[in-house]
């Protein structure tokens, strides 16, 4: 016998993936130049150069017993140290290298904080949109994935619906921001109103309820904007953070988990990390790209491409008469559809050769993501094919 509902996991494919393997296909039918895939969050920016050439500067100047040893379970000291120094410095907060575990990057972070806090009957609350892993995730550690739909129009957190949402079983309330797949950036204001109702909430039912950001897409934000440090908001904290998307390494897997020095019980807590870590066999993030974080933290892939990208895909969408949220960040466009139905929607898209997202698995019926991190040619051609289905629409 083995554990039926691994097995019913391992057999199905995300919506996402099922329209990437769809494009594949596709391509090969047509010409994949002819394919218009927007489902999937690759950065299509490479890494910045500084990271080759850290790279080879590690394989030609490090020891290679250590370069590709193994390092100490949670991480190198002196790579943890590089992370506090850097987050101390940008965000104004006081860590030390002890609260900083080395991952393979947010997807860990978030498994390992799951598995480090939840117990039996617990609960996790999200806020819709949100990407569909979590439940994954949140399941697999034992817990309740309970989805709190975010405010219609600006997709901020709707702190009112979270506080109706928490009771003695919530173990952990889990944002994102910059959002996938909305682009949303969180505000300040409601980071606030977050930390006041946890506050409150947590003495009322007698033991922390924390917070989990989780933060991939910290720095891929336009024009001013500024996400804010939740360490600065909320004691019981942990920061899920990766450097897949910043740097442009999603296949090196390497990213950390924070556990903010002013949490209840904090070294109690950083314990519970490392054992979670022990238990999924998360030891040892990869110690070459452990290094190469270490020097390029701070640096991010040229991301004026997204923005570009961003610009032109929101202000052409939206003359043509679709319904789109501008995002401030990540590189995902969230647009309403039409008709109620989203897989309707995408199914009509896909006679224009456009490969769309339906939200249904984000906890949004009704919208589709467009996943913006392609080269921008890409979405010229796909342009017309965008004003032609507003056409069948009426919309222009
Ligand atoms: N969280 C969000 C919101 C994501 O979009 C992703 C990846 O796309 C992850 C976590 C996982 O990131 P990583 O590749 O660093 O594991």
């Amino acid at each position: 016998m083995i554990n039926a509902s691994m097995m019913n996991l391992g057999q199905q494919r995300s919506v996402i993936r099922e329209i990437f393997e769809y494009a594949k296909k596709r391509g090969a039918e047509i010409g994949s130049e002819n394919v218009l895939d927007f489902s999937i969050g690759n950065p299509s920016v490479p890494a910045p150069d500084s990271v080759n050439d850290t790279i080879r500067r590690l394989l030609n100047e490090t020891d290679s017993v250590l370069l590709h040893g193994y390092t100490s379970a949670q991480g190198d000291a002196n790579v943890r140290k590089a992370m506090a120094d850097y987050s101390n410095k940008t965000y104004g907060i006081t860590t030390t290298a002890d609260d900083y575990y080395m991952t393979v990057g947010a997807a860990a972070s978030l498994v390992i904080t799951m598995k480090a806090i939840v117990l039996p009957e617990d609960e996790i609350i999200t806020f819709a949109p949100f990407f569909p892993e979590y439940r994954v995730f949140a399941e697999g550690c034992g817990a309740k994935l309970v989805p709190v739909m975010s405010i219609e129009g600006t997709l901020q957190a709707d702190t009112v619906a979270m506080e109706e949402a928490i009771n003695e079983h919530t173990k952990a309330i889990l944002i994102n921001s910059p959002n996938n797949p909305s682009g949303v950036v969180l505000s300040s204001e409601t980071l606030i109103k977050i930390a006041d109702i946890l506050k409150r909430k947590s003495d009322e039912y007698g033991h922390p309820i924390y917070l989990i950001a989780d933060e991939p897409y910290r720095e891929l934000v336009y024009d001013d904007e500024q996400v804010p440090c939740i360490l600065n908001y909320y004691d019981n904290s942990f920061v899920c953070y990766s450097f897949s998307k910043s740097l442009s390494l999603p296949g090196e897997r390497i990213g950390y988990i924070l556990v903010s020095p002013k949490m209840q019980d904090n070294r109690e807590v950083y314990a519970a990390v490392c054992g979670a870590g022990r238990v999924l066999g998360y030891v040892c993030a990869p110690a070459l790209f452990q290094f190469v974080a270490a020097e390029c933290i701070g640096q991010t892939a040229d991301i004026s491409i997204y923005k570009r990208n961003r610009d032109l895909l929101v202000n052409s969408l939206t003359e043509y008469g679709f319904d789109c949220v501008r995002p401030d960040g990540a590189f995902y466009l969230f647009m309403k559809t039409p008709e109620a139905d989203a897989s309707a929607f995408c199914e009509k898209a896909k006679k224009f050769e456009l490969l769309l997202v339906p939200a249904d698995s984000f906890g949004c019926p009704g919208y589709v993501r467009i996943a913006y991190c392609v080269q921008t040619e890409q979405i010229e051609r796909a342009l017309p094919a965008f004003k032609a289905l507003a056409k069948e629409y009426g919309l222009c």
